[in-house]
């Protein structure tokens, strides 16, 4: 199941006019008429998804086109958003009738056992009443069937809470894994934009004033669109992997490192500053520099890879997103001024 915009049923007229504005989108950039690409170019013409259409804008202004690498990764990010949290709600729903169903056993299990006591009690008091040799006979049997009846009820309980206890742990266990797949990029096993935008929401949130800022860093592979267009797309997906190992290998435990989208990463610092921050981007850079890739069908060795490092911390009061810009802002300096180096947001502030 995709986002819900893919349900509408929009009328023939519109329609016409934004598969013609899609096709045209496509065609304008060479991109391939696939689904993915279709459905992304689609949602952009009808307007109708904000943070989509301001990021091909954006996409747009900066490298004045578009491409299908870039359409699949706002497909992953945007569209498919519906689909992993639906099946973690069925989930969590699932897990809610379980435990319904638990309570439900234990309350017709306490019924049971109120009868139970209530038998006990009657037949104490028919045993107080001086009964005759065939009332005890009675009692007896009463008393042998009450109990019979209250063992089977708890045995078939402790089978059933059994049951549920193994369904409720596979549960727990297929949503942790729904949750870690949401929030992941299946290529590099770093997190992913969503999970970066979460995470920046909650240290932007629990920020206080008394605790050293966090950091942001941006990484850029450069010149990566040659690794592409010289070994082909499977060696490009290779060499983003690989950078992206790289930068998972380089961080501390406590630091979140993303991949950003396409071949570019953030990494966040939380309590860094920005001399900290700017020692991590040293250490992540000179190891990518370090980097020896190999084509393995031919034993080629490929050119090196280098990165451009952007880094900036956060200012209390200042939105997620502001200081994304300014890490975006410094790493643009990097590139401008050469590539393969490290740029932190107070140069450019002199620049
Ligand atoms: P710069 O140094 O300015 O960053 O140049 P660049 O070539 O690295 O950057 P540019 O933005 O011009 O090209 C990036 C290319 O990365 C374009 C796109 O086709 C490709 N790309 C994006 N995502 C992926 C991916 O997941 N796999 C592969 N193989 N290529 C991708
Ligand atoms: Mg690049
Ligand atoms: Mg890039």
């Amino acid at each position: 199941m995709l986002n819900p915009h893919c349900f509408r049923l929009d009328t023939g007229n519109e329609t016409n006019q934004w598969h013609t504005k899609a096709m045209e989108l496509l065609t304008r950039y060479n991109i391939p008429i696939v689904p993915v690409c279709y459905h992304v170019a689609y949602e952009y013409v009808t307007q109708r998804h904000g943070e989509l259409t301001q990021e091909i804008d954006i996409q747009l202004k900066k490298a004045g086109g578009l491409d299908s690498h870039f359409l699949l990764h706002l497909f992953e990010n945007h569209c498919l958003k519906g689909e992993d949290s639906d099946k973690l709600d069925d989930h969590l729903a699932d897990l809610h009738n379980l435990l319904f169903k638990v309570l439900e056993g234990v309350t017709n299990n306490c019924s049971h056992t109120d009868i139970f006591s209530q038998t006990l009690q009657k037949q104490s008091h028919a045993l107080e009443a001086n009964p005759s040799l065939e009332d005890l006979r009675g009692i007896a049997q009463t008393l042998m069937h009450a109990t019979t009846q209250a063992m089977d009820n708890n045995r078939k309980l402790h089978s059933n809470l059994q049951s549920v206890e193994q369904k409720s742990l596979s549960l727990q266990s297929e949503v942790k894994k729904l949750r870690d797949e949401i929030s992941t990029d299946p290529l590099t096993g770093l997190f992913n934009r969503r999970a970066l935008n979460k995470r920046m929401h909650e240290l932007v949130e629990t920020y206080d004033e008394a605790e050293t800022p966090f950091s942001i860093l941006m990484l850029d592979i450069d010149h990566f669109k040659r690794f592409n267009d010289n070994f082909g797309h499977v060696i490009g997906d290779e060499v983003i992997r690989r950078v992206g190992l790289t930068l998972r290998d380089k961080v501390r435990e406590v630091d979140f490192p993303a991949r950003y989208g396409g071949e570019e990463f953030t990494v966040l610092l939380p309590e860094t500053d920005i001399f900290n921050a700017m020692d991590i981007a040293q250490s992540i850079h000179q190891s990518v520099a370090n980097l020896i890739l190999v084509k393995r069908s031919t034993k080629e060795k490929l050119p090196k890879v280098t990165i451009s490092v952007g880094a900036a911390s956060f200012r209390q009061g200042e939105s997620p997103e502001t200081l994304l810009e300014r890490a975006d802002q410094a790493l643009y300096q990097a590139k401008e001024s050469g590539r393969n180096q490290i740029v932190s947001e107070a140069e450019i502030n002199y620049m």
